[in-house]
C-alpha cells in the first residue's frame, strides 16, 4: 500500500508511551516513507500530557540526531501539536513561530470556563460529561459554539499547517445529549467552519485515525468527507499515535473512505514540501 506516512505522533517528551526513536524504528519496519513527530507543545503551566518548555531544546536535538542516524532509510520531520489557550498562547505567537520546526499542527484540547479557567475538554466521555456539569453548567450549546469559534480564531491568527481532529468535540457532546450534532444550528456551525477553512485556503485538515479501531470513528467523521471534498479542502491522514505499534492504525480504512468520497490524493510532506500524492489503494 502507498501513502505510508504519518505526521501526528507523540513520544515520551509528552504523553506518548515510548521514546521518539522507537516510533521512528516502527515506521521504518512498517515501510513508511516519511514520519513526523509532533509532541504536545508546552503550555504556560505544567500538565501530565504536554511537554515542558525547558525540554524543547532536547526535543529538537533528539529529532536532529534521529534525522542524521536514519538518513536514507526514512524522511524524518519534527513538528509540534500546539493548542490555542488564549490570544497570548497559540500557534501564532513568536515563541512557536521562531522554533526550527518542519511543520505545525493546531489542535484544540482546552476551553475556558465562565471564570476564564482552562478546562481540558479532550477527555473520556464520562469525564467530559462531569466537566460539562461542573465547569460549564451543562450548556452544551455554548461549549460547541466556543469550540468552533475558537478554531476559526486559530485559523485567522495562523502559524500552523494542519488543523488536528477538528470535530473531536462532536462525539462528546453527542454522548451528553444524543442527537445534538444533527440539530440545524449545530450543522450550521460545522458548515460555517468548513466554509471558513476552504476560504482561508492556507491549511490542511487532518483525518485522525486514532480511535477508529475502537469505535469506527474518524476525526472528522467520515460523514464530513464529501463536504470537505466539495469545498476542495486538502487532507492529511494521521494516526495520532501514542504507541509505536499504532502508527499505521486504520490508515487504509481512512484512505478507502476518502476515495469513496471523491478524493484521489492526500497531502504528504516529502522533500520538505507538502504535496498532493495520489491515493494508492
Ligand atoms: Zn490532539
Ligand atoms: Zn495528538
Amino acid at each position: 500500500m502507498e501513502n505510508r506516512t504519518n505526521y501526528h505522533s507523540h513520544c515520551s517528551f509528552c504523553d506518548g508511551h515510548a521514546p521518539m526513536e522507537d516510533f521512528v524504528c516502527a515506521a521504518i519496519r512498517e515501510g513508511f516513507t516519511a514520519y513526523g513527530i509532533s509532541s504536545h507543545a508546552p503550555l504556560p503551566y505544567s500538565t501530565r500530557w504536554t511537554m515542558e518548555r525547558r525540554d524543547v531544546p532536547a526535543y529538537l536535538a533528539e529529532s536532529r540526531r534521529l534525522k542524521q542516524k536514519y538518513e536514507g532509510k526514512i524522511e524524518l520531520y519534527v513538528g509540534l501539536e500546539i493548542d490555542y489557550l488564549d490570544e497570548g498562547w497559540n500557534p501564532s505567537v513568536p515563541f512557536f513561530r521562531a522554533l526550527p520546526l518542519d511543520y505545525r499542527i493546531a489542535s484544540l484540547h482546552i476551553l475556558p470556563d465562565g471564570a476564564g479557567n482552562p478546562v481540558e475538554i479532550d477527555c473520556g466521555m464520562k469525564t467530559f460529561s462531569e466537566r460539562m456539569r461542573d465547569c460549564f453548567a451543562n450548556d452544551l450549546e455554548a461549549v460547541a459554539r466556543a469550540y468552533y469559534a475558537t478554531q476559526r480564531r486559530m485559523l485567522r491568527l495562523g502559524g500552523f499547517d494542519v488543523l488536528g481532529h477538528c470535530d473531536k468535540l462532536d462525539s462528546r457532546v453527542e454522548y451528553c445529549r444524543p442527537g445534538i450534532t444533527g440539530e440545524p444550528w449545530y450543522r450550521r456551525l460545522r458548515e460555517d467552519f468548513l466554509d471558513e477553512v476552504a476560504a482561508d485556503g492556507s491549511v490542511m485538515l487532518e483525518v485522525n485515525t486514532k480511535k477508529y479501531e475502537e469505535d469506527a470513528h474518524f476525526f472528522p467523521a467520515s460523514a464530513w468527507f464529501p463536504e470537505l471534498k466539495r469545498r476542495g479542502i486538502p487532507v492529511v491522514v494521521n494516526s495520532d499515535a501514542h504507541y509505536p505499534e499504532r502508527i499505521n492504525a486504520s490508515r487504509r480504512e481512512a484512505l478507502e473512505q476518502l476515495y469513496a468520497a471523491g478524493y484521489r490524493s492526500v497531502r504528504e510532506l516529502h522533500g520538505g514540501r507538502w504535496q498532493d500524492v495520489p491515493i494508492g489503494l
